[in-house]
């Protein structure tokens, strides 16, 4: 099928064996159609209504047409290293040194914009539509300058945020910006490369990293969103009551910067009354299964976030994590199950709202992504039913989460425009962003003194 590819000016009409909207009723039209007008869903629902003069149809056949996929937690430009990165324990007091840090400082605004680049191209082709992206700022080496380049030449939906330290040996002090730095630099990255798809916001690294002016300075400066890595190990938690003499989201709370537009990743050890916290807050989290499983970290119960009312996304978070969003998904519903002995404790369905609809809710755009319904953005997958793994016809849900894989994304649109086309992208040259990542990887193991 070749791709009938149009201007924003066009109007498209979809049909698809299956149309999973992701609604507040989890209605699914089967067959089902689509129609877009510009950027955004104009009408949905079931069977093959004729077209408009003025519309182009793409006719999917019996494949199926979910909402894309919301990534809420990401370091994209680590793509470089993917497979490859030092092992270290992410401890409150670690230090960044040796081949790691020689790196790290390396690690500059073209190693930023090849890795971000990678990683880019395989979250399209595992059908996210929207992610962030955490990139942390090191003085003058450039590294949020390539990645947000990347961001914006992707042609993805990203909410970008820029991540400042004072205080600690993460990130060496002389790479350090000062509190004014810092809000002057948030300043310059949006002035420079703020569009209607590449969005920056501020995140204060995380509480051992960061002083509480610095907190509130950011805090101060977002408008849609402020990011925080949150307590994902018990070392951090006990970290927090030592140091402040009560957990970590209470300090926020006195703080004055927890409140609905704060999305905090990894939301593992929180007690009762934090839950409760967060959720008179109205705060998000952003839930990252294989990073975390993949640094040895506890799994939470969801259940009580979500009992709670606060909204949990998705997260890939690191690449020596995979990009494949439906790894992730399966193994948000498998580790669920097992962590309360219950095969009702996670549904396919539920583990699938909170890669979609869940994680719209989780950067506070819920009406403009997140589901098929009129008036929303086109941002749309197309999954081949034809894989063995998606057939018989019947259990589609839960043949998405535990069957199909990320190779099974055919096409995939952002605001009606095609981005992925047969399981190819259609704006990015994947030989040369392969290659390019190859070359500065390279230069960077060379540096580093990890290889020849
Ligand atoms: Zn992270």
């Amino acid at each position: 099928m070749t791709l009938n590819q149009t201007t924003r000016n066009q109007n498209q009409l979809i049909y698809a064996g299956a149309v999973i909207t992701m609604n507040d009723h989890s209605e699914i039209f089967a067959p089902g159609y689509l129609r877009i007008a510009q950027d955004k869903i104009i009408e949905i629902g079931s069977g093959r209504p004729a077209p408009t003069e003025a519309e182009t149809v793409q006719d999917f056949g019996n494949d199926v047409l979910l909402p894309g996929f919301i990534n809420t937690h990401h370091h994209i430009a680590s793509s470089l290293l993917q497979g490859i990165e030092p092992k270290h324990k992410m401890a409150v007091g670690t230090v960044r040194d040796g081949s790691w840090l020689k790196l790290s400082v390396a690690f500059d605004q073209a190693q930023c914009l090849a890795g971000a680049a990678l990683g880019y191209a395989q979250l399209l082709a595992s059908g996210i539509t929207t992610t962030t992206d955490s990139q942390s700022s090191w003085r003058g080496l450039g590294k949020l300058d390539g990645s947000i380049t990347a961001a914006i030449n992707s042609g993805l939906r990203v909410i970008f945020t820029a991540a400042f330290s004072n205080k600690t040996e993460l990130v060496p002090r002389e790479y350090q910006l000062s509190v004014s730095e810092s809000v002057a630099e948030l300043a310059r990255l949006r002035s420079d490369y703020q569009s209607q798809h590449v969005i920056i916001e501020p995140e204060p690294l995380s509480l051992p990293r960061v002083t509480d002016e610095l907190i509130i300075a950011l805090h101060q400066e977002r408008n849609h969103l402020m990011a925080m890595h949150s307590t994902y190990s018990a070392e951090f938690d006990a970290w927090a009551r030592k140091e402040f003499g009560y957990p970590a989201i209470e300090h926020l709370a006195r703080l004055g910067v927890l409140d609905e537009k704060l999305l905090l990743a990894h939301p593992v050890h929180y007690d009762d009354a934090e839950v409760q916290l967060l959720a008179q807050a109205a705060a998000k989290t952003s839930y990252c299964v294989v990073s975390n499983q993949h640094m040895g970290l506890a799994v939470p119960d969801l259940s009580r976030l979500q009992t709670a009312g606060i909204p949990v996304g998705l997260g890939l978070d690191h690449p020596n994590g995979s990009h494949d969003f439906f790894e992730t998904m399966k193994t948000t519903m498998l580790t669920q199950r097992s962590l309360k002995l219950d095969q009702d404790a996670c549904s396919a369905q539920r583990v699938l709202e909170m890669a979609t609809i869940d994680g719209a809710n989780a950067l506070g755009m819920a009406d403009q992504i997140g589901s098929l319904e009129i008036g929303k953005q086109a941002d749309l997958i197309v999954i081949d039913r034809t894989q063995p793994q998606l057939q018989p016809l019947g259990g589609l849900i839960e043949q998405l989460v535990t069957g199909a894989k990320a190779n099974h994304v055919k096409h995939v649109a952002i605001a009606g425009n095609w981005q992925l086309w047969d399981f190819q992208p259609v704006n990015m040259n994947l030989a040369e962003i392969i290659a390019e990542a190859n070359l500065q990887q390279q230069y960077l193991l060379k540096t580093a003194g990890l290889s020849a």
